[in-house]
């Protein structure tokens, strides 16, 4: 078997994979022919409509297999390593299927779902414009109501499967103005290809997507009906980042596919391969640099799989789960590019070999979707918004005993002393000790002494009037933090009480 499946997954879903598999060793020469003609894989994606695989997570009731997000991950994963199709999958997958499931009417999800699961409509998405990129929320693609049906104008960039596909799902500002509601000022619609008014401008040359066509879409009055709009005037912005939510745990799931193959050709390569002897698989730098990307593949399979098991099993996981698997199977895959070439010597400079094509396809990775930035900033603002999650729980004091640095949970030698400006600078010059370069917060100081904010906030003001600490003030002139300076540490305590020398500085080797 060439690609595991877990222990998790239904018999239906191994099942599925397994046969995908051969699917993939019988279209792969095809695939490969498909790249170097830059020519777009009908006959495969024909085929794979064929074999219902566009609705692998469309509901049944729809005409789909519902084989839910795991589902959609398997068929993705095996695509991925088809070159070109595995993406082709995720760009249709992403360009509605699931914001029609979460956002759609009952008569759009009964209008557009059989189409997408029957193979009959490829779809992309149109968020990117020559001025909004990371900045999503920056769209000027307009879409005014008259006379009850919406009337689109402006242009889009970047816009994978641009003229093949014929769904289009095209994010425009439905109200003029520059208020601060960027985000609520935008709206999702369904465009088919063929609505007067909307062409392709341009086709892109890229350093990859070598057969599937990206390019600029312009959008001169053209007339949408409102029953194309997806989800709530104004609530577009929740629309896109549900489905770019979707788009990049299946695109991690692709990722994965080709880095499976990459790491079996470089296997087969490197035992061919021979220099000073010996094959270059016995090197043991070799050996190194490919058993690092084979735990990194594994990484990224258990991590994506994992999520497509929450989204299935109904658990509402928070977005920057599929950020990290968009994030860190496209780095990985990119530096395996890299490093596969650096394997190969000359041969993985050439065309000849499929590692150049890693390297160029997750480049790409890299910036769709979402820059890896942007996945970065995701992830950190999330852990942001669930600070309690990471608070950290501990003090770094001196242990009275043992004269050591700990981290501790017990309560503060401080605690219940009385506030005042003299005290307070006690606490700060004790913490000088451990943490002689941070400041204290007022909440550190709130749990350390149990005081009361106003008093401590009291404490801190007089301390800095009299010049003996530092204060951070916040944007709106409050003190935040503190710290006790040169002054306020020789007023609280005697030099010694700050001496610390670790084991064999004692005695007459210092002064
Ligand atoms: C092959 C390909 C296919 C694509 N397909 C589609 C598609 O089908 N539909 C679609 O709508 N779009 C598509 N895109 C567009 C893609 O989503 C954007 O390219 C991407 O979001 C980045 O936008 P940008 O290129 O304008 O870069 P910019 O936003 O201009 O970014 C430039 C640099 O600035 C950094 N940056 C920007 N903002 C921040 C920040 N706040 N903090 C830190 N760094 C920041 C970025 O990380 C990047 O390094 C595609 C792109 C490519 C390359």
């Amino acid at each position: 078997m060439a690609v595991e499946s877990f222990f998790w997954w239904t018999e239906e879903q191994k099942e599925l994979s397994n046969r995908l598999e051969k699917f993939v060793e019988s279209n792969i020469e095809l695939a490969d022919k498909t790249y170097w003609a830059k020519e777009y894989p009908h006959e495969i994606m024909n085929q794979i409509s064929q074999l219902g695989l566009m609705g692998v997570a469309v509901p049944k009731e729809y005409g789909g297999i519902g084989l839910g997000s795991t589902g959609c991950c398997i068929v993705a994963e095996q695509l991925g390593r088809l070159p070109g199709v595995g993406n082709l999958f995720v760009i249709s997958m992403l360009a509605g299927l699931h914001q029609l499931l979460k956002f759609g009417a009952k008569e759009q999800k009964e209008r557009w779902l059989p189409q997408i699961a029957a193979g009959k409509t490829l779809g992309t998405i149109c968020i990117t414009e020559p001025f909004a990129g990371s900045d999503a929320s920056n769209i000027n693609t307009t879409a005014e109501l008259v006379d009850g049906h919406w009337v689109i104008n402006g242009k889009k960039r970047m816009i994978s499967a641009a003229g093949i596909a014929t769904r289009y799902l095209v994010y425009a500002r439905t109200k003029k103005d520059d208020s601060d509601l960027e985000y609520t000022n935008i709206t999702a619609f369904m465009i088919e290809k063929g609505t007067p008014g909307f062409h392709v401008e341009k086709i892109n040359s890229l350093i990859g997507y070598d057969n599937i066509p990206n390019g600029y879409l312009d959008f001169e009055d053209v007339v949408v009906p409102d029953e194309n709009r997806i989800g709530g005037i104004g609530s577009g912005w929740e629309v896109m980042m549900s489905g770019l939510n979707f788009e990049r745990l299946i695109a991690a799931a692709v990722v994965s596919g080709s880095m499976i193959d990459t790491i079996k050709f470089l296997l087969h390569y490197t035992d061919r391969r021979v220099q000073f002897k010996q094959k270059i698989s016995m090197f043991s730098n070799i050996q190194m640099d490919i058993a690092d990307f084979i735990a990194k593949s594994n990484m990224v399979r258990l991590y994506t799989f994992y999520t497509a098991a929450e989204l299935d099993k109904n658990i509402k996981i928070r977005m920057d789960k599929s950020s990290i698997a968009k994030l860190y199977s496209t780095e990985w895959a990119s530096a395996l590019g890299l490093k596969g070439i650096q394997i190969m010597g000359g041969d993985g400079l050439t065309k000849f070999y499929p590692v150049e094509r890693t390297l160029r396809e997750s480049k790409i990775g890299e910036i769709v979707a979402g820059t890896n930035e942007v996945q970065k900033l995701i992830v950190y603002r999330t852990a942001m918004a669930n600070r309690k999650n990471y608070k950290y729980p501990y003090r770094i004091v001196m242990d009275p005993e043992m004269n050591i640095p700990v981290q501790s949970a017990k309560e503060s030698q401080f605690r219940d002393i009385e506030i005042n400006a003299e005290n307070i600078l006690k606490v700060l010059a004790d913490d000088y000790r451990c943490n002689p370069g941070l400041c204290m917060t007022i909440n550190d100081l709130m749990a350390c002494t149990n005081g009361k904010k106003a008093a401590i906030i009291q404490a801190v003001k007089e301390l800095d009037e009299m010049q003996l600490v530092y204060v951070y003030k916040s944007e709106k002139g409050a003190a935040s933090m503190v710290k006790a300076n040169y002054e306020g540490l020789r007023k609280a305590f005697p030099r010694e009480y700050y001496q610390w020398f670790p084991k064999g500085y004692d005695g007459d080797k210092l002064f």
